[in-house]
C-alpha cells in the first residue's frame, strides 16, 4: 500500500466511526486562470511545427541506430552539436562520460525436441553469452516473474528457464513497470536459482515476430548469464510445445559481448534567460538508443519534440526569464549513464524544473506536475495552456524519466507531458523502431504542448525551485 492509499484508508475508518454528515455545499467554480495572449499563439503556431520532423528524419536518416558508446552514437554526438548549432542555440557542448560498453552478437535459438523448429529472439541488453557453437538445454517454463520468485532455489542448475507475461496495453504504461521486472530483475534471479541462459516473452503488446530488446540489471556478485527476448508469437509457440508435456529441449547462440570501458556524453543546448537566479528548466530525451531499429519513437522524436519547442520560445523575440537547457543524454538504454553523468556535474547548480520525453512520439494527453506550494498558479496557468490541446491534468506527481531521475531525486521539481502508451510497446526496442511509426500530426501536438508549458514556466514570476524530492 501506498502512502495516499494508507492515508485514505485510516480517514476512511475514521469517518465510518462517526455520524454522517450532510454533504457539503458544491464548491463554486473556478475563477477563470487569464494566460498572457502569447502563450496560446506560440502553441498554436507550434500545430504547424515542421522542425520535429526535419529533426526525427535527419538524426534516423544521417545517423541510424546509435548504441550507447559506441562509434555510432559519437557520430550521433556529432550530427547533434552541428544541428543545434545551426538552430541557434547557444553554449552548444559534449559533456563526455566513462562508462561498460556492451554489444550485440549473433543471436539464434532453436526448439531441437520434441518438436524441432526455429524461434525468433534478440539478446536482452548486458546479456552473457554462450559459447560460439551454442548451448543447449532443458527448458523450465514460468508463466510469469512470480512463478519463478517461488522456485527453489538450485532447482534450475544448468536448465534454460523461460519466463512469460501477460502484458497488455494502457494508456498511461503502467502495464511496462508491472510486467517489466520480468526482463529488468528475472535473469538474475534465474542466474541465482542455478539457471544455464534465461529466454523470456518479449516486453510488448504486440503480435509480430519481432524480439523487443531492452536491458537487464546484474546486481553485484551475479555473473551475467545469456539472455534473450522472444517475439511474442514464437513465446506463445514455446509455451505450447511446452503444454504438451514432453521435455522441452533449446539451443541458443548468443554471443554479444562485454567490450570494457568507454565514451559516451551528453549534448547540451540553451536558451539563455534573463535572470539566472531563478533556475534551469532542464528539458530533453536521449540520444541513443537500441541497436535493431533506428530509434525513432525511443527517443529520436523526444529530442525533436522538445528541442523544436526550446526553438520556438528562443525565436519568440521574449527572452524566457529562466534559462532553458536541452539535454541530449547519451547511454539511458543501457544503464541510465547519461542522466547520472549530468546530475554529477550539475548536481549543485538551481533548477527550477526538470521535464523529459521518453515515451514516443503519441500525442500528448494528460500532464502532471511537482512544484513548489507557492506555485499553484503556475500548475494552474499550465492546465489552461494545455487543456485546447486536448490535454487534462493527472493527479500523480510530475518528474518522471529516467534521465531526469538523478536530479528530481535531489528535489528538483518536475512537470510531465505524458503521451498515450496504448501502442508504444507494439514496437519499443524492436527492428521496427523507425521513422514510419511516427505520425508527422501527432509530432505537432506533441511541440505544441512542450511550447506552451515552456512559455509558462520559462517565464513564470513565481519562485520554482526545490520540491519535496519524489
Ligand atoms: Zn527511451
Ligand atoms: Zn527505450
Amino acid at each position: 500500500m501506498n502512502r495516499l492509499l494508507l492515508v485514505a484508508a485510516l480517514l476512511g475508518s475514521a469517518a465510518s466511526a462517526q455520524t454522517i454528515t450532510p454533504p457539503a455545499a458544491p464548491a463554486p467554480p473556478p475563477a477563470p486562470v487569464s494566460l498572457p495572449p502569447e502563450v496560446a499563439r506560440l502553441r498554436d503556431a507550434a500545430l504547424k511545427d515542421d522542425l520535429a520532423w526535419d529533426i526525427t528524419e535527419g538524426l534516423t536518416t544521417e545517423v541510424g541506430q546509435r548504441l550507447a558508446a559506441t562509434e555510432a552514437e559519437a557520430r550521433g554526438r556529432a550530427w547533434a552539436v552541428a544541428k543545434l548549432r545551426s538552430l541557434g542555440f547557444r553554449n552548444v557542448r559534449v559533456e563526455e562520460f566513462r562508462m561498460p560498453v556492451w554489444t550485440r552478437g549473433a543471436e539464434t535459438a532453436e526448439i531441437v525436441s520434441p518438436y524441432p523448429q526455429k524461434l525468433v529472439l534478440t539478446a536482452l541488453g548486458n546479456s552473457g553469452a554462450t559459447p560460439a557453437e551454442g548451448l543447449a538445454a532443458d527448458v523450465v517454463v514460468f508463466r510469469e516473474y512470480n512463478d519463478l520468485l517461488a522456485a527453489p532455489d538450485g532447482s534450475l542448475k544448468g536448465k534454460i528457464a523461460y519466463i512469460g507475461n501477460a502484458m497488455g496495453a494502457t494508456q498511461d504504461g503502467s502495464s511496462y513497470g508491472a510486467f517489466g521486472v520480468a526482463r529488468r530483475a528475472g535473469p538474475a534471479l534465474a542466474a541465482r536459482k542455478g539457471a544455464a541462459a534465461v529466454v523470456i516473452r518479449s516486453i510488448g503488446t504486440d503480435a509480430h515476430r519481432n524480439p523487443h530488446t531492452g536491458s537487464t540489471n546484474w546486481p553485484a556478485g551475479t555473473a551475467p548469464i545469456p539472455a534473450a527476448a522472444l517475439s511474442v508469437p514464437d513465446a506463445e509457440q514455446l509455451e505450447r510445445v511446452a503444454a504438451k508435456g514432453r521435455p522441452v529441449r533449446m539451443k541458443l547462440v548468443l554471443t554479444p559481448s562485454f567490450r570494457g570501458e568507454g565514451t559516451s556524453g551528453n549534448v547540451i543546448a540553451e536558451v539563455p534567460g534573463t535572470d539566472p537566479g531563478a533556475g534551469v528548466v532542464l528539458i530533453g530525451g536521449h540520444l541513443d538508443s537500441w541497436d535493431l531499429g533506428t530509434g525513432a519513437i525511443d527517443d529520436a522524436s523526444g529530442l525533436a519534440i522538445t528541442t523544436a519547442a526550446a526553438k520556438r520560445i528562443m525565436d519568440s523575440g521574449r527572452r524566457p526569464r529562466r534559462t532553458i537547457r536541452v539535454v541530449w543524454f547519451g547511454a539511458e538504454e543501457v544503464g541510465g549513464f547519461g542522466g547520472q553523468a549530468y546530475a554529477r556535474m550539475h548536481g549543485e547548480e538551481r533548477h527550477a524544473v526538470a521535464s523529459e520525453s521518453d515515451f514516443g512520439a503519441g500525442k500528448v494527453w494528460r500532464y502532471e506536475v511537482n512544484l513548489p506550494a507557492g506555485a499553484a498558479a503556475v500548475t494552474d496557468r499550465l492546465g489552461a495552456a494545455l487543456a485546447p490541446l486536448g490535454i487534462v491534468r493527472g493527479t500523480g506527481l510530475g518528474g518522471d524519466g529516467t534521465d531526469i531521475g538523478p536530479m528530481i531525486r535531489r528535489g528538483v521539481g518536475g512537470v510531465d507531458l505524458n503521451q498515450s502508451g496504448l501502442s508504444y510497446f507494439d514496437t519499443h526496442h524492436t527492428p521496427d523502431d523507425v521513422l514510419d511509426r511516427v505520425d508527422r500530426e501527432d509530432l505537432r501536438q506533441n511541440v505544441a504542448a512542450w511550447t506552451a508549458m515552456l512559455s509558462v514556466v520559462a517565464y513564470a514570476p513565481e519562485a520554482l525551485g526545490p520540491v519535496t524530492p519524489r
